[in-house]
């Protein structure tokens, strides 16, 4: 059994990781930004709720967020074990969680606030199925276009450099406290994510003491 978070700002490649986590090891890949879109788009209780903080500008209260979390470990269809993704945003949610939760290790990883901008700036998404691309490292086959439905592909638009900024205060304001938490607890490892996800790979699953296993994505 294997019990992850994995933290980092925006475009530290942490999405790409908790993934490739999952293929490998057979871990549950929980993404708490994906809980909410699942809920938004199914038109819940929760994602009408979620929806007008946002539309506010306001971030979702711990409550909510410990809630939505809660409810989804209760699943308990993890069986090897989970890798948690944008969780948690503050040292509160952190003190919660682990009153509850045994984890094996925190995985962080680091981007200077320069390389955020540089790698959000460079997104685009369709505006057709949603998919994402990166102009540096996952081009389009033709500019512009959609590679699987042939549709627009748009800036994002919260990747505005004011809403950018905004997001990596509040992480490094909100955010970086729970570190201290999780280091003092002896949970963190932290990998430089200014690297080839490969590499990042690699570098995280020596520090976990994970045996490599070829990646079958
Ligand atoms: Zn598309």
């Amino acid at each position: 059994m294997h019990k992850y978070l994995i933290m980092g700002p925006q475009g530290s490649g942490k999405g790409t990781q908790a993934k490739r986590l999952q293929a490998a090891y057979d871990l549950v890949h929980i993404s708490v930004g994906d809980l909410f879109r699942w809920n938004i788009q199914h038109r819940t209780k929760l994602g009408a709720r979620v929806k007008r903080i946002v539309a506010a500008g306001d971030l979702v209260p711990d409550e909510i967020v410990d809630d939505v979390i809660r409810t989804r470990l209760e699943q308990h269809d993890w069986n090897y074990g989970f890798v948690l993704d944008g969780f948690p945003r503050n040292r509160t949610q952190a003190e919660f969680f682990l009153e509850s939760y045994d984890i094996d290790a925190v995985i962080r990883i680091d981007v200077p606030d320069s390389v955020v901008f540089e790698r959000a700036l460079a997104r685009r998404v369709c505006e057709n199925c949603g998919l994402d691309y990166n102009l540096i490292q996952h081009r389009p086959k033709a500019a512009g276009v959609c590679d699987v439905c042939g549709g627009k592909l748009v800036v994002r638009e919260d990747d505005t450099p004011e809403a950018l900024r905004e997001r990596l205060e509040d992480y490094h304001r909100q955010t970086e406290p729970a570190f201290e938490l999780f280091r003092t607890k002896e949970l963190l490892v932290v990998a430089d994510g200014v690297r080839s996800p490969e590499e990042v790979q690699r570098d995280i699953q020596a520090q976990l003491g994970l045996a490599p296993r070829p990646n079958p994505a």
